[in-house]
């Protein structure tokens, strides 16, 4: 059973739920994608009952802070798990050229030679470049610059053993260039920074944000079939799901999911 795990859902200043990131998995192993802001990406890997040994592949999409930080965290975990004699095989940090680099820097600051002596080694770095094919899980994976104006982000595609066609666009909205990778997509992963109603409160276009009602007008455009939407304001949380739903059912068609932390989402 192929399923996307949720290990947080907010944007990056978010104080009542976790930075967004998530895994797909196989049923068996995990892909990781982006790691959130810190320690918090432990205790809900922990809470979904993912052991460290089944993630063996980990996407960091930009350096940001609310999406990079949390590798550290990763790092030691896979090193001790090493260490114990509790993982098989290897890490594979998928990123940018630049962000190996800060990966490292940062491990070199922050932990202790005992767990950075595995980089390179059984935790390995794999570059990914506009247009980048890896296979990952059995999948067929297609990483894509998705054209930041801020800073380089990549995004993927990948194409699942069951057929579907899963598309993540990162924390900026969709633009056309990107139109290959996200039409037909079976479930297209949106950034929704909050609602298009409350756009002067939490001012999102400043930020490089959509609205929900943004993330829903490309999803019809594209004939995504699911959009799961993400990385958004926390104020409203208690509601989210069914004020994020409403907005963006008059202007979707297709399914709309707006996830909790810790929620499992079938493929
Ligand atoms: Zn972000």
């Amino acid at each position: 059973m192929e399923t996307m795990n949720i290990l947080g859902t907010g944007s990056a200043m978010v104080t009542k739920c976790y930075n967004t990131c998530f895994t797909l998995s196989d049923g068996r192993e995990h892909f990781l994608v982006d790691t959130g802001g810190g320690n918090t990406v432990l205790a809900n890997l922990e809470k979904l009952k993912i052991d460290i040994s089944q993630v063996r592949h980990v996407f960091i999409s930009h350096s940001h802070n609310d999406h990079m930080t949390g590798i550290v965290w990763i790092i030691r975990a896979v090193a001790q798990a090493i260490i114990d004699g509790r993982y098989d095989g290897t890490l594979t940090i998928y990123c940018h050229k630049d962000n190996i680099e800060a990966i490292k820097t940062i491990s070199g600051l922050l932990l202790e030679n005992k767990f950075n002596r595995y980089l390179g080694d059984r935790i390995k770095f794999h570059e990914v470049s506009d247009r980048g094919r890896v296979s990952i899980l059995n999948w067929s994976l297609e990483f894509f610059d998705i054209r930041s104006t801020k800073l380089l982000q990549f995004g993927f595609c990948a194409k699942l053993e069951n057929g579907k066609k899963v598309t993540f666009l990162g924390d900026e909205p969709y633009k056309e260039e990107l139109f290959e990778f996200a039409d037909n997509a079976d479930y297209l992963l949106h950034e929704a920074f909050c609602l298009y109603s409350e756009k002067d409160i939490f001012r999102p276009y400043e930020k490089n944000h959509a609205t929900v009602r943004d993330a829903c007008e490309n999803a019809e455009r594209l004939k995504a079939k699911t959009i799961i939407m993400y990385h958004t304001e926390d104020k409203n949380i208690a509601d989210r799901k069914r004020l994020y739903t409403e907005e963006g059912r008059m202007f979707f068609r297709g399914n709309i999911l707006v996830p909790d932390d810790l929620d499992v989402i079938n493929l």
